[in-house]
């Protein structure tokens, strides 16, 4: 009897019988644990590894990289807009420098780092919100878009993060003169959009305003937020071009040559967006502005194929996941880039054109045994034709 009982295997963990857990697994040296203790095991090392994660992404912050260390990793991602990539890294590497500095030496210099949040001016579909979210990705930060036009932003997530805050420019005062053309809706939503941008403690619904009335609203210090407001400020050259004329006066005819009038938007200053409807106490907080050029020909053609998760890499993933090399003939990306521009969405035209280009063949080649998938420009303009009926009847 007592031989018996001494071949009962136990857990050496919690100690329990085999008989009172669901498996048990045995050990080389003769000892045995059970099920229960191995998933309790796994849990607690799965913690270990978030927390060791979380550690190492505040690091990251604490060891921030140089302006130019930032804008080689904006380059991976993000085409052209050199001026704006420059600006955006040196302005991302003295906020987090600030927020160190506000952290650790304000009490020994009393000096404090004053907030700067950036404006990025540009056409749509040029990679304003993409540089937000490279440099997110980046710093490994939480990334919120809100839109301006709805008040109630969602922040939550965002206190050490980055909020892109999107068509600033559609709460611009319709008009120069407050006095006269006052639109109180535009400027009641800058008033509050001001209060973000200060820095100081707004009340925010934990999951967004409108889904969940009945939520208790949270305080978020916006504080250390960065933010990037991004807005097409359509029209906004002809201020510019007023002003730089006024400005130019009295100057000899080849200096006033030295304006680039296809490009005006590079000469962006605070008076052309007071004069297109943001309250000066807006643009104060915003002193960072920089522009985004329209993207040409060019661009687009490297936006298709050379960013690090491009669009045609993305597709040609896609097919080898099927075993499938895809391969696209001389002429099909000039095809796509010519069409984006005729749609003029800029390169957020590019994915729904390739989508058009490439459905059937995605229906299609994961159930053919084919190896090869090649797309000719007669495919390709095929698939195409619908597309220029619908532009034509537009
Ligand atoms: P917006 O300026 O309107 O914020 P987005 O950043 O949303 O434009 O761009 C839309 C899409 O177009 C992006 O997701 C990206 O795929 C592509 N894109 C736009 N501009 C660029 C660029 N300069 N480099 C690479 N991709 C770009």
């Amino acid at each position: 009897m007592a031989e018996k009982k001494k071949t009962i295997k136990h857990c050496m963990f919690c100690g329990r019988p085999e008989n009172e857990v669901p498996f048990m697994l045995s050990g080389l040296d003769g000892s045995y644990i059970c099920s229960d203790c191995v998933k309790m095991a796994a849990d607690y090392l799965k913690e270990i590894e978030v927390q060791k994660a979380e550690e190492e992404s505040s690091a990251r912050i604490e060891k921030l990289q140089k302006p130019k260390e930032i804008k080689a990793f904006l380059d991976q991602y993000v085409i052209g807009q050199d001026r704006a990539k420059k600006l955006l890294s040196v302005a991302v590497y003295n906020h987090y420098k600030r927020i160190n500095h506000n952290l650790a030496d304000k009490a020994d210099d009393g000096v404090e780092l004053e907030k700067s949040n950036i404006l990025l001016v540009g056409p749509t579909g040029t990679g304003k919100t993409l540089l937000a979210k490279s440099i997110a990705r980046l710093l490994q930060v939480p990334f919120t878009i809100v839109d301006a036009t709805e008040a109630d932003y969602d922040l939550a997530k965002a206190e050490r993060g980055i909020v892109f805050i999107d068509e600033i420019d559609k709460i611009a005062r319709k008009g120069d003169n407050p006095s006269i053309t006052r639109d109180v809706s535009g400027e009641g939503v800058q008033q509050a959009l001001l209060k973000l941008l200060e820095g100081s403690v707004v009340n925010v619904p934990p999951q967004g305003g409108r889904k969940h009335p009945e939520q208790e609203f949270i305080h978020v210090n916006t504080q250390n937020i960065l933010f990037i407001c991004g807005g097409a400020f359509e029209g906004i050259e002809r201020r510019i071009a007023q002003r730089l004329n006024t400005q130019v006066i009295g100057f000899t005819a080849s200096e006033k040559q030295k304006v680039d009038k296809n490009n005006l938007l590079r000469y962006v200053a605070a008076e052309d967006l007071k004069a297109y409807g943001l309250i000066p106490e807006i643009i104060g907080r915003l002193p960072v502005v920089t522009y985004l050029d329209s993207l040409d020909k060019d661009s687009l053609l490297r936006i298709l194929t050379e960013p690090k998760n491009a669009i045609l890499k993305q597709y040609e993933k896609m097919f080898e996941m099927d075993g499938i090399k895809l391969i696209i003939e001389d002429g099909v990306k000039e095809l796509i880039v010519d069409t984006a521009i005729k749609n003029m969405l800029g390169a957020r035209g590019l994915r729904s054109i390739c989508e058009k280009i490439f459905d059937d063949a995605m229906f299609d080649a994961p159930s053919s045994r084919r190896k090869t998938f090649t797309v000719t420009l007669a495919y390709a303009q095929e698939h195409l034709k619908d597309e220029a009926v619908e532009r034509k009847s537009l």
